[in-house]
């Protein structure tokens, strides 16, 4: 669809329009050619920033949470352990893990299908961190004209000590992101005071140093860049959109034929629409298009081009909406189908991994035992005539605190353990215990026998029990 084209039946390439943004577009590294976005007000600004200073909050306080003696939240890599909150991960358990990034795949697909990309215009980082740096950048450099006519005037004190100052805001926003993304994975206080007494190791340092430069360089500079260029769910939502997805559309029925007017003047008797071409819905948008031109990859359905424009209506007297979330059937006249297999079929999907992930993260088994046979040693006949087989039995205490263990073997019968009867782990700890166990010949009718090695622990009143198969070898 093109501007001024009118209520007309829309083609695939049509409504996927993916055009590549034109040579001053892909080189908005260059000063003269960045977007200068235009500050806005309105209802989807307004939730946008709330939404993004909930995300915020939550990113930023969240390390600081207590859960018992450790923080709530920490990837503990060293360790290879990941505690959230009441909840231990441990790399046996990744499947777990596997299945959170598949529901997160399934949300955003389920998401995109109805709504279109509200994820990037509203909770993705790389929008919450650009608009951030954004408001700051209007507050020390000023609206947008100024800003523009900042970058093209000569350098002076004014120009020197608002760049610097800006830079300065950027670079102290972008290492608090980058000391708080740290401390998922390095205890937060921890963390703090190493940092500041000079006492953290090396890889702190670089990874603080990283994300920080990271932060600074895309939400400062490259900005929609990392949209347009390297963020790969741009290239794919059109898998996922139909005409009844909702997307910020234009009604170019109502608003062609564009052109300004006076307030007083009726656009009727002038053969215009209701657009006044005041060019605001361009100068708002974070990623700089038009959306009068149509759907278009670049736009990450923000809606800030919807309060511009609902903005000028209001100035104008008009009716709200010429811009809105809307669907592309409804921009056709057609009737809208919310419920249709494809969202159907991604909801479904989404609920059956939810209860899944919910159930098999309530059956996590708080102990595991591996056993592993004397690999140099079938068995050996033992100065009384016994069959001895020795094993390496390790135990995995996955909860926080310390246990005794005692052991059981079924399978065998009148068999000799020798080696402690019970143990005790400490909370994470892997307990690594070498057992033999004895056989008189007589008891055996079979040169291998199948048998499991129970490891019985008693946790919050409860006897737990994780066993695992092996074999006794004899002659
Ligand atoms: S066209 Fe509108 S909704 Fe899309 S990115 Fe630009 S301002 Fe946001
Ligand atoms: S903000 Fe509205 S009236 Fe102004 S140019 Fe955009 S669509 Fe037209």
């Amino acid at each position: 669809m093109t501007a001024g084209s009118g209520n007309k039946d829309f083609s695939k390439a049509e409504r996927i329009k993916i055009h590549q943004p034109d040579a001053n577009k892909a080189d908005r590294l260059n000063p003269n050619n960045r977007i200068y976005v235009r500050a806005v007000h309105g209802v989807w600004t307004q939730l946008r920033r709330r939404m993004g200073w909930i995300a915020m909050a939550f990113f930023l306080l969240l390390p600081w949470l207590p859960w018992g003696d450790r923080q709530a939240v920490w990837f503990n890599l060293a360790e290879q352990k990941f505690h959230i909150f009441g909840l231990t991960i441990w790399p046996q358990d990744l499947t777990l893990l596997a299945a959170v990034f598949m529901i997160a795949a399934f949300g955003l697909f389920f998401i995109t299908t109805y709504l279109g990309r509200v994820w990037c215009g509203y909770t993705c980082p790389q929008t919450v961190w650009t608009f951030i740096f954004i408001w700051f950048e209007e507050k020390i450099e000023g609206a947008r004209n100024k800003r523009i006519k900042l970058d093209q005037m000569p350098w002076s004190f004014n120009k020197i000590w608002r760049k610097t100052a800006k830079h300065s805001v950027w670079l102290l926003i972008s290492w608090v992101t980058a000391m708080t993304f740290v401390s998922y994975f390095v205890p937060t206080t921890e963390l703090y005071q190493d940092f500041f007494s000079l006492n953290a190791g090396g890889g702190i340092y670089f990874w603080v140093m990283f994300f920080t430069l990271a932060t600074y360089g895309n939400a400062g500079w490259m900005r929609e860049i990392m949209c347009l260029h390297m963020c790969p769910y741009a290239r794919f939502q059109s898998a996922m959109f139909d005409k009844n997805t909702y997307i910020v559309g234009y009604d170019a029925a109502r608003g062609e034929t564009r052109g300004p007017r006076s307030r007083k003047a009726d656009p009727k008797a002038l053969g215009l629409g209701d657009c006044i071409d005041c060019d605001l819905c361009v100068q708002v948008c974070p990623t700089g298009i038009d959306i009068r031109n149509g759907l278009q990859y670049e736009c990450i359905n923000c809606g800030a081009c919807i309060d511009a424009c609902d903005q000028t209506m209001d100035r104008m007297g008009y009716q709200q909406g010429l811009i809105s979330y809307t669907t592309e059937n409804k921009l056709e006249g057609k009737q809208e189908k919310v419920l249709r297999p494809k969202l159907l079929g991604y909801g479904a999907i989404l609920i059956i991994m939810i209860l899944l992930l919910s159930y098999a993260t309530a059956s996590i088994a708080p102990m595991r035992v591996d056993i592993i046979r004397d690999r140099n040693t079938l068995y050996r006949i033992n100065v009384d005539g016994l069959i001895e087989n020795t094993y390496t039995l390790k135990i995995l205490n996955k909860t926080e605190q310390a246990h005794v263990h005692y052991f059981e073997v079924s399978g065998l019968t009148n068999y000799q353990w020798i080696g402690p009867q019970q143990v005790s782990s400490k909370g994470g700890e892997i307990l690594v215990l070498p057992v033999s166990i004895e056989v008189d010949p007589v008891d055996l009718n079979r040169s291998i026998t199948k048998m499991t090695i129970k490891v019985l622990t008693e946790i919050d009143g409860e006897q737990v029990v994780v066993e695992q198969e092996t074999r006794f070898f004899s002659q």
